[in-house]
């Protein structure tokens, strides 16, 4: 019997890809997916992509490429704490510590798409490893009826040009490190100084004038439970020097250690404890991103249509947790729509597809990600939302709400918009809630363990 399967092609074996792939495997489509490295060098001779938080929502989205194979790694909610000024003018400007309204989840993205790769193959995807060049994907394109790209920030994105009316910035607004630990037992007592939920909430430490540092559980591919690092360093901060003398993993550890004992002393007794991985060499990188949305539907040289999937279509600064769950809800909102189309996917119906997706998520989540880099265009949001989550515990969880279903966002615009989200919350005029807020006068420090401090 000849073969009435419908054929896609996928280049970029990443979370996108491995998502994309799996998902149109279950749709019955045949799949095969081209990657520069084999399956053993995508999961041990490459840094994660990210740390890839999942907030939420995206979780129940992912449910429906996998089942989740994950019980490490799991987050209840958020301890913020802002700081401004340095060495003798260091000032606790606010503090919340709030549970989430939902679960979030953070596995190695190298974990994620193994897995993913895995059940792809022994449900009959093809898996072959060739860098795949313009050319290449023309010839590709030509055999099958659908071809995704999903090669990330880099190469194959450049097909799809920047869309100068959906791209916000033109050049990365913070520098990143990004590094795993173990050695922090999950001793939930010693997170008590900063959480309800001990070491299940992460931390989210902010220097209102040098960058914010995210701080929280993970599940790393080997070592399992262990806490990511995640630095975001403003430009021109001191913090961009202290991230570049990360070499090693040994270093980036140093270099993390050094940033809490010069500006957040207040964690240095449980920071000093934490451990480099050394059996994971690619446990760190230092990076940046320039947020970019690109026109995500392109022809190849002889015209067929090529679509691009995850961070080669969209790429987000992280500090909003974005990039991973757009991925994922981008990829199983085409494979929704593939599961009802049965008619030829035309470079129209693919530009349909973005376009749907756009208005569902993306542009939601690049303005949540403005948000958390503290963009001129949410000034009003910092300056109330932040100190009336403080005081209010309903205001501090609906705030991270928007890392899991950012569209609400889009409809809170306005200082009124703003005040009446507030009130809503709390049954309360806006004012009223701002009018309790207190800065406080220094926050709660963690006590030394079993172990001395290291000194840097
Ligand atoms: C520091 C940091 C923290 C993050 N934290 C979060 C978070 O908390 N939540 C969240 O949702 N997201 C987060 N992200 C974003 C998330 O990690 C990414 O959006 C996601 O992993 C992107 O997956 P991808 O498959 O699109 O790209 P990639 O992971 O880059 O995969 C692309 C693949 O394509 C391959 N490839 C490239 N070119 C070719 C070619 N020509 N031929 C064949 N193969 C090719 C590459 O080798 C690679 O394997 C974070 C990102 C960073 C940098």
């Amino acid at each position: 019997m000849p073969n009435t399967k419908r054929k896609a092609a996928i280049v970029g074996a990443g979370l996108a890809g491995t998502t994309a792939g799996l998902g149109l495997v279950n749709a019955g489509f045949d799949v095969t997916i081209y990657s520069d490295r084999d399956r053993a060098s995508l999961r041990d001779d490459m840094p994660p992509t990210g740390t890839a938080v999942y907030f939420g929502n995206s979780l129940e989205y992912d449910a429906e490429i996998i089942e989740n194979l994950y019980d490490v790694g799991t987050s209840t909610g958020m301890s913020v704490r802002i700081f401004s000024g340095s060495g003798e003018t260091r000032t606790p400007v606010l503090e919340f510590d709030r549970p989430f309204n939902y679960r979030a989840q953070a596995v190695d993205t190298r974990l994620r798409a193994d897995d993913r790769l895995g059940r792809f193959l022994a449900r009959g995807g093809q898996f072959v490893v060739r860098t795949v060049t313009p050319d290449d994907l023309d010839a590709i394109a030509a055999q099958v009826d659908l071809t995704l790209v999903a090669t990330g920030k880099g190469g194959l994105s450049l097909l799809f040009p920047a869309d100068p009316d959906r791209t916000v910035y033109a050049k990365p607004q913070r520098q990143l490190l990004l590094a795993t630990f173990k050695g922090l037992n999950r001793a939930d007592h010693q997170f008590a100084y900063r959480s309800s939920d001990g070491a299940r909430h992460n931390w989210f430490t902010i220097h209102a004038d040098f960058g914010e540092t995210f701080f929280g559980p993970y599940l790393h591919k080997d070592a399992g439970a262990t806490r990511a690092f995640i630095g975001f360093a403003k430009p021109g901060s001191p913090w961009v020097d202290l991230f570049k003398s990360a070499t090693d993993t040994q270093s980036a550890r140093d270099a993390v250690v050094k940033l809490f004992a010069t500006y957040f002393p207040e964690d240095l007794a449980l920071v000093a404890q934490l451990e480099p991985l050394h059996e994971d060499p690619h446990s760190w990188f230092l990076g940046a991103v320039t947020p970019t949305v690109r026109r995500a539907v392109a022809r190849t040289k002889n015209g067929h249509p090529v679509a691009a999937i995850g961070d080669a279509a969209v790429s987000f600064d992280p500090i909003g947790g974005q990039g991973a769950q757009n991925a994922v809800i981008q990829s199983v909102l085409l494979i929704r729509a593939l599961r009802e189309h049965k008619g030829k996917i035309t470079y129209e119906w693919l530009w349909d597809q973005f376009n749907t997706h756009w208005d569902h998520r993306a542009e939601a989540a690049t303005e949540v990600t403005r948000l958390f880099l503290g963009d001129e265009k949410y000034a009003a949001h910092a300056e109330l939302l932040f100190p009336a989550a403080a005081v209010n515990a309903k205001i501090g969880s609906a705030f991270f709400d928007f890392l899991s279903e950012p569209r609400p966002l889009l409809g809170i615009q306005t200082r009124e918009q703003i005040g009446k989200f507030i009130s809503d919350l709390a049954g309360e005029t806006a004012e009223t809630v701002l009018a309790r807020f207190k800065a406080p006068k220094q926050f709660a420090q963690a006590k030394a363990g079993d172990r001395s401090l290291v000194s840097t």
